[in-house]
């Protein structure tokens, strides 16, 4: 028995360790926004947008789940309900009607240092509909819910946020090896909606399970510079001095126990 248990703890320490130095999948969360949340009623306030799955209000755990690989977190603030049927259903090729128009009436227009993000029903735009739109290189994004939450039999897209803020940091796939505005690897969270292998569930996302909504080290880079974030504190991170120590403490644990029981 006892043999039995000092392996165990042997082998539960190196698998942490292997875990632990696969940078590529999840980094310390070193950067921050906050998404500011604006939902579309109609003038009467009914027919509001979705805010979301039961589980995943705003999406914000799949959000966090895809952008961990870039060591990027976010913190959601619902702001209010906004009643207007006229935006409700967004509709860009009519002035007064379009994304720019409910941004600069009601959240100040795109920004460099917050992120505005406003729950409608549809997008139409000049070459169709849309699941969402967001600036490139600042802040501020629409979310086209009906169509969203209509999408793998009610499950939602879960990933619409996440590409859209890829946007918002400045990620332009065009000089990072993709066409146009987009990536042409339908595992990179950057392709389009189009193309894109679009996850049904947290672990459907990079590094684990399917491995869909992938960002490439230049991508990671990139967003990583964008004025939209804030820095955090660094002293929650395990130094690796103290994780030698633990697994001294660990080793030190097995052969008491051995000693002791052997
Ligand atoms: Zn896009």
């Amino acid at each position: 028995m006892t043999a039995y248990f000092s392996r165990l703890s042997l082998a539960i320490v190196f698998i942490t360790g292997v875990l632990a130095s696969g940078v590529a999948s999840a980094l310390p969360i070193t950067k921050i926004a906050t998404i500011n949340i604006y939902q579309l009623c109609n003038d009467a306030g009914a027919n509001c947008a979705a805010t979301g799955p039961a589980g995943d209000p705003f999406f914000a755990g799949s959000t966090n789940k895809i952008w961990e690989q870039a060591g990027i977190g976010f913190t959601f603030n619902f702001v209010s309900k906004i009643n207007s049927s006229a935006f409700l259903h967004i509709n860009d090729t009519v002035v007064g009607d379009g994304f720019w128009d409910l941004q600069a009436t009601y959240g100040g227009g795109p920004s460099f240092t917050s992120i505005d993000l406003f729950l409608v029903q549809t997008i139409t735009t000049a070459s169709g509909g849309a699941y969402g739109e967001g600036w490139l290189g600042m802040g501020g994004l629409v979310m086209a819910m009906q169509d969203i939450m209509s999408f793998n039999g009610g499950l939602g897209r879960i990933d619409t946020l996440a590409h859209e803020l890829g946007h918002n940091f400045g990620l332009q796939p065009n000089s990072l090896g993709g066409v146009g505005w987009h990536s042409t690897d339908p595992n990179n969270l950057m392709a389009s909606g189009g193309i894109r292998r679009v996850p049904t569930t947290l672990s459907d996302i990079s590094p684990i399970g399917l491995g869909y909504d992938q960002l490439t080290l230049a991508q990671v880079n990139n967003a990583r510079q964008s004025s939209l974030l804030s820095n955090v504190a660094y002293d929650t991170i395990p130094e690796p001095a103290s994780s030698a120590l633990f697994v001294i403490a660990l080793l030190a644990l097995s052969v008491s126990r051995y000693r002791q029981f052997g």
